[in-house]
């Protein structure tokens, strides 16, 4: 296991919830999207550094700041030596490589992340400095996706290409285990870790949403339930409706955490469907507050 486990965003949680309960705009559809896939991305590149959790701590996922510049940090690795930081791209095609931009074979350019990567590098080391904590960082580019081909790269360039991944970890110098030195910096990171990181969000309304339950294998939007169980129209997978009641509950805590959990809303979110079970899961899953007509779960 990481010293810190990468979880989905919140962001990315509400855009999947919302793409299943409404038409998103074409912008915040491709935005959506490029979470998901450098999500996908993050979570291919982490089978790597896995196998290395004996030697080093992994730090996946960082939102830091200093000096009040606030910088992301996809992962960190933490060995007794020196720390090494990655920054993970899942570009697909053929790209060629330019100092300051990448152009697609279509002529679209896009910023050469080592751009990037080279500010949030500086930015960590400045961190570590004020952390009293003197250690080589090194940094990498990593180009994840296996659909990816980087043409006229340096050679002294610090990326790796989906090619090299594989060897690069397997020639990594391990060396010593982390001591305690180590661990007291990786939770000094930890704890500088902004978790409610302000970002855009996407805008919605609660009567533009779809209502219904999601499918607990691929989260498409069943508008009726009855029953324990019940196919889904999208996957075939067998639905249990009781777990798929509890996520759309949590789903609407996501999106409208200002909002009353209600029996009465509740009932409307979930679409058709007995009235008695949703109110068996707010009974079991939550607490009662108020009474009467004020009723509300928490
Ligand atoms: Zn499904």
């Amino acid at each position: 296991m990481a010293y810190k486990e990468r979880t989905k965003t919140k962001l990315l949680n509400i855009y999947q919830i919302l793409s299943s309960r409404m038409h998103l705009a074409s912008d915040d559809y491709y935005y959506y999207l490029n979470l998901l896939k450098g999500f996908e991305g993050e979570m291919r590149f982490d089978e790597f550094t896995e196998k290395l959790k004996e030697f080093c701590l992994i730090l996946n996922d960082l939102q830091l700041e200093n000096r009040r510049s606030s910088f992301q940090i996809d992962s960190l690795l933490i060995f007794f030596d020196r720390i090494v930081l990655y920054e993970i791209k899942n570009y697909e095609g053929v790209h060629y490589w330019g100092k300051d931009k990448f152009t697609k074979l279509n002529g679209v350019a896009m910023e050469n992340p080592a751009l990037q990567l080279q500010k949030t590098r500086v930015r960590l080391e400045l961190l570590l400095q004020e952390l009293g904590c003197k250690i080589e960082v090194e940094a990498f580019v990593v180009y994840i996706n296996p659909e990816f081909t980087l043409l006229g790269a340096p050679a002294d360039e610090r990326l790796l290409l989906p090619s090299q991944i594989s060897r690069y970890f397997g020639n990594l110098l391990l060396g010593a285990k982390p001591t305690t030195e180590q661990k007291k910096l990786a939770d000094a990171l930890v704890k500088l870790h902004k978790l409610d990181y302000p970002s855009k969000m996407p805008e919605y309304r609660y009567d533009q949403l779809i209502k219904g339950i999601p499918c607990t294998t691929c989260g498409a939007l069943l508008e009726t339930f009855s029953g324990h169980r019940q196919s889904c129209a999208k996957c075939g997978k067998r639905v249990n409706v009781k777990n798929a009641i509890k996520t759309s509950i949590s789903d609407f805590r996501l999106l409208f955490p200002n909002e009353p959990v209600t029996s009465a809303r509740m009932t409307d979110w979930c679409g058709i469907g007995r009235r008695d079970r949703i109110f068996r899961v707010l009974r079991e899953e939550y607490t009662v507050k108020g009474s009467g007509n004020m009723r509300y779960y928490v």
